[in-house]
């Protein structure tokens, strides 16, 4: 009974490893474990594993620990590691699609204010067409809890003119805004 257990689920880790692999473009059995990404990873010390581990723990099948981890919600996209991989894994794309896909399965999210503030960003983006700072924050701060995080530099930018309490409006936001609802569409046509 177990065996019967543990074949099912080996054959659920192949064909989510299949997923992943397909959507983020990155094979991940080209990797052979250098080490280079994980050392110029700027994010490395503050999260769980590092993106060496996480490609191994890919290899090895290990899509629950790697859905759940909190380093492919603290990735800044930076791209230190593609740039320098001697085998060319786009390890940026692969978080991104670790992202979506563990929020598509229902994973906890275990970076929950990434996740506040990647929604909040793209829904200021969404209405006013482009990045409304005043309004991140605010929509931020109440959503995560962290009512005073930015306030106190926040006079200080406004004074200087490098933040406005009004958002700049881009001719275009229409065609922005449809932008949002086409990938919208897709996903629910999915
Ligand atoms: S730099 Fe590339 S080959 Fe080396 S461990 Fe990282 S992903 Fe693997
Ligand atoms: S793209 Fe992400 S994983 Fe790669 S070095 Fe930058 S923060 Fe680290």
């Amino acid at each position: 009974m177990e065996q019967v257990a543990m074949n099912t689920a080996l054959k659920a880790s192949e064909s989510t490893l299949s997923e992943i692999e397909h959507k983020s473009h990155v094979d991940v059995n080209r990797c052979f474990q250098c080490g280079t990404c994980a050392a110029g990873c700027p994010v490395t010390y503050i999260s769980d594993y590092s993106p060496r581990q996480i490609v191994k723990m890919l290899q090895a099948g290990m899509v629950d620990e790697v859905f759940k981890a909190s380093m492919i919600w603290l990735c800044v996209g930076c791209g230190n590691c593609y740039s320098r991989c001697p085998r060319n894994l786009n390890i940026p794309h692969l978080h991104d699609t670790l992202r979506v896909l563990s929020k598509e399965k229902g994973y906890p999210v275990a970076e929950k204010n990434v996740d506040v503030f990647n929604d909040s960003f793209l829904k200021t983006v969404q209405y006013t067409g482009r990045l409304y700072e005043a309004g991140l924050t605010m929509l931020y701060n109440t959503r995560s809890g962290n009512f005073m995080s930015g306030m106190d530099v926040a006079p200080g930018m406004m004074k200087l003119g490098k933040i406005s309490p009004f958002p700049h409006l881009i001719k275009g936001r229409k065609e922005v805004a449809n932008i949002f609802k086409k990938m919208r569409e897709m996903k629910g046509a999915k």
